[in-house]
């Protein structure tokens, strides 16, 4: 097929691209690098350079004729989010929106779209099914809810076969692809970090009412997360919009993810205790059977070790990321 990346230079985007040139597909990132990064963009893929605001030069891009579109370009910063709403909706409901018109305008059949489990909330019931009510309770989480209405409603009238996939807590690396965001937010990179540069990590809540205090996630591979992608995309019907979460089912405290560091890197990261961190709900943890189910994907890589090993190789090898 011939398949368009949005966010393509980006960390998710960038290791579906790669998957996607490795089975033959013509694979075309489109990517303002306004996050992303030229280096991250698969050798075999074509990088071209613009903004989905850009209405008029989307509909040059799709006017090239694809045969389906993987839509990653997106803010993705939940605190961010709260500050600056305006530029979230803006980003990524606007954004799509124009997406989606130009598929339309220019006859695309296809869609995947990267949404997450911020959608849910402080969800009722863990692990989260795809039935769990969404509830976003930050910006970030209601422009990706906006999205997904936007696509249902899309596909519904005109027809756009479509496939969601809510992420849980994405990690590790793929070879020469790897995490590097500025600033860095997350636990996993900000973790080996403190290891590599012998600064203490700090715990955002030790207050909160799990197992050992700390907020749990549920961390999946970004190779396995990748291979969800090509699945979806062969899977997605005219008319139909499927939404799947994507999580390994299992939940690791805060606590459990500096320990596994410990053991991976050898060194003795300094965790101290801070405040939680505004919107972070408790426990996210996915149910992915219907993703198995329907899909037939399953996670090659589950060990929160595997995951944090490869990030620190990848980080080892990337001390300055892709500078
Ligand atoms: N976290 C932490 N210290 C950090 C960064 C994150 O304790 O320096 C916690 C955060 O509060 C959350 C979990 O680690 O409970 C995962 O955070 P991350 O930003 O990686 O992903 P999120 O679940 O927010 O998407």
């Amino acid at each position: 097929m011939k398949l368009l990346v949005t966010g393509g230079a980006g960390y998710v985007g960038s290791v579906v691209a790669s998957q996607l040139v490795a089975v033959d597909h013509e694979t075309v990132v489109l990517d303002d690098l306004s996050k992303g990064h030229a280096g991250a963009v698969p050798p075999g893929a074509r990088l071209v350079r613009g903004n989905l605001l850009d209405d008029e030069f989307l509909r040059g891009v799709l006017g090239e004729g694809f045969d389906g579109v993987l839509h990653f370009a997106a803010l993705s910063l939940v605190g961010e989010s709260v500050e600056e709403p305006g530029r979230y909706y803006r980003n990524n409901v606007c954004g799509t929106l124009g997406l989606l018109e130009a598929m339309r305008g220019a006859g695309v059949p296809r869609l995947v779209f990267s949404s997450t489990a911020a959608v849910y909330g402080e969800p009722r019931n863990v692990p989260i099914t795809e039935d769990e009510p969404a509830a976003p309770t930050n910006p970030y989480g209601a422009t990706k809810l906006a999205v997904d209405r936007m696509i249902s409603a899309y596909a519904t009238a005109h027809g756009l076969a479509a496939t969601s996939l809510r992420y849980f807590n994405v990690a590790g690396a793929s070879g020469t692809l790897g995490e590097a965001h500025e600033p860095e937010t997350h636990l996993i990179p900000l973790v080996l970090t403190a290891a590599a540069k012998e600064t203490p990590v700090r715990i955002f809540g030790a207050d909160y009412p799990t197992r050992d205090g700390t907020a749990i996630r549920d961390y999946i591979h970004v190779e396995d997360l990748g291979r969800a992608h090509l699945l979806a995309l062969e899977a997605a019907r005219p008319g139909m919009h499927d939404i799947y979460n994507l999580g390994n089912g299992a939940g690791f405290s805060v606590r459990d993810v500096v320990e596994a560091a410990r053991r991976v890197t050898g060194r003795n990261i300094e965790a101290i205790e801070a405040p939680r961190r505004a919107g972070d709900p408790p426990e996210l943890v996915a149910s992915s059977a219907k993703a198995r189910a329907e899909l037939g994907w399953k996670p090659e890589k589950p060990a929160l070790e595997d995951m944090i090993s490869d990030a620190w190789t990848w980080m080892m090898s990337h001390p300055n990321g892709y500078e």
